[in-house]
């Protein structure tokens, strides 16, 4: 295994202690500029062959000596590359299925399409990855607590990871957090406690982290520099599953929901990786989807200059930031990718139409990616040829509510064939016949 030697930081180099991970880069921070910093390790020994070993994993029978326990599975079975920790707090997360969207990318003119479903993981989230290491380097080093600022998906996370550890969670969350995420975060055994904004939200992390000495899972400072660190070599995992379900090669675009960036700069950091051993000979596009144009503008602007745009609500919750952050906007520019403005409108069609095609029900902030993906099929910026991932990242039954809102209402009916008729012909504009 290997041992994390340090942590560097992405803007200007500058590198720190292993731990405990200051909120941003201390040397290039200032009132308008924060940059994350990333793990560094000694030597992990791999080679290409040794990292696809990893990812297929080997049998307990064949290994040497006789029986033993089993390869760890999921985000665990790449140990080597992940910070080192003796005992891992895990529920399993990793090892989501790369499903091919045959039926939509055709309509969308994308017929090398898939989604990366990550709805598949513990708390039905990517974010499991991130908190399962994150997580499991907090309790190693002995943090008395855990605490995050989120009003969904990683909230949610945070809390079933710290119940695992055995340590007190506090979760900060603004008002717009929907009832089924507060209720899963509380279920988890979260203290979760709502305040004004979500400026807000990350002073109270900040102060907890400071005063109580408690570990953080999620961004804590403005302007927003990402999550913490340790956290980030979880999403590497997504690239090495997504390259060994292509047969260890990469897609040529990957469309990523976005907001503080931790999935962009922790998925390329997986496919640079593997360039790095032999394991793919080239790296994806990478391409932001947004609500708010946040990324998009700011990648007209110099690479060192962050700046804001305003926000509203949107059905996309657990994306939509007003502020970029230096890694995401890093990982768009070094894969030579871009970022595309949704709305709502066009995302929850997507939503719908991503269930009624594929069987696949995705939460808004998820499914932004696939309306991003046909956007750029449709403006000609994907060629039809192109091998496409859609990352998704949760399950629409996060926010089931914002769905129903665009759905016709159930019709009730006397139980005769006549009603039937009538009320599919509508609510659906269904007319049966006889085969
Ligand atoms: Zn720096």
């Amino acid at each position: 295994m290997s041992r994390l030697a340090g942590l560097r930081c992405l803007h200007c180099g500058t590198r720190a202690p292993a731990w405990p991970a200051p909120p941003a880069c201390p040397a290039c921070r200032s009132p308008e500029f924060a940059a994350n910093l990333v793990c560094e390790y000694e030597d992990h020994g791999l080679d290409t062959e040794g990292f696809r070993r990893l990812a297929a994993g080997r049998r307990a029978a064949d290994r040497p000596g006789g029986p033993a326990p089993a390869d760890p599975s999921g985000v665990w079975r790449f140990a080597p590359l992940l910070p080192d920790v003796a005992a891992p707090v895990t529920l399993g997360e990793g090892d989501t299925p790369l499903t091919p969207l045959r039926r939509l990318g055709s309509e969308i003119g994308l017929p090398h399409l898939w989604l990366k479903d990550e709805s598949q993981n513990p708390t039905w989230s990517f974010k499991d990855r991130l908190c399962s290491v994150a997580v499991s380097v907090a309790a190693a080093h002995g943090a008395p607590g855990v605490v995050a600022a989120s009003t969904g998906n990683h909230g949610a996370s945070t809390a079933a990871y710290a119940a695992r550890a055995g340590l007190p969670c506090a979760i900060f969350a603004t008002p717009t957090a929907p009832a089924t995420i507060r209720t899963l975060m509380q279920a988890y055994g979260a203290m979760v406690v709502i305040v004004p904004t979500t400026e807000d939200r990350w002073r109270m992390v900040g102060a907890v982290v400071e005063l109580w000495g408690w570990f953080p899972t999620t961004n804590t400072i403005l302007p927003p520099a990402g999550s913490t660190p340790y956290g980030l070599e979880g999403y590497k995992t997504i690239a090495y599953e997504i390259a060994a379900a292509l047969e260890w090669s990469a897609p040529d675009v990957m469309v990523i929901p976005v907001s503080n960036g931790d999935g962009l700069i922790g998925i390329w950091r997986g496919f640079q990786e593997m360039l790095a051993l032999g394991v793919i000979d080239r790296t994806p596009v990478l391409v932001a989807a947004e609500p708010y144009p946040a990324y998009a503008d700011a990648l007209l602007d110099p690479p060192h200059r962050l700046r804001t745009v305003p926000r509203s609500e949107s059905a996309a919750f657990n994306v939509g930031t007003g502020a970029p952050t230096y890694q995401g906007l890093l990982a768009l520019r070094e894969s030579e990718g871009s970022a595309i403005v949704v709305d709502d409108a066009a995302t929850l069609a997507f939503q719908r139409r991503l269930a009624a095609t594929e069987g696949i029900y995705a939460e808004a902030s998820s499914v932004i990616s696939v309306a991003a993906a046909a956007r750029l099929a449709a403006g000609g910026q994907i060629a039809p040829g192109a091998r496409v991932v859609c990352l998704s990242t949760s399950s629409g039954l996060k926010d089931p509510g914002v769905t129903a809102a665009s759905l016709p209402q159930v019709p009730v009916i006397e139980p005769d064939l006549g009603a039937l008729g009538r009320a599919l012909a509508e609510t659906y504009g269904f007319t049966a016949s006889r085969c």
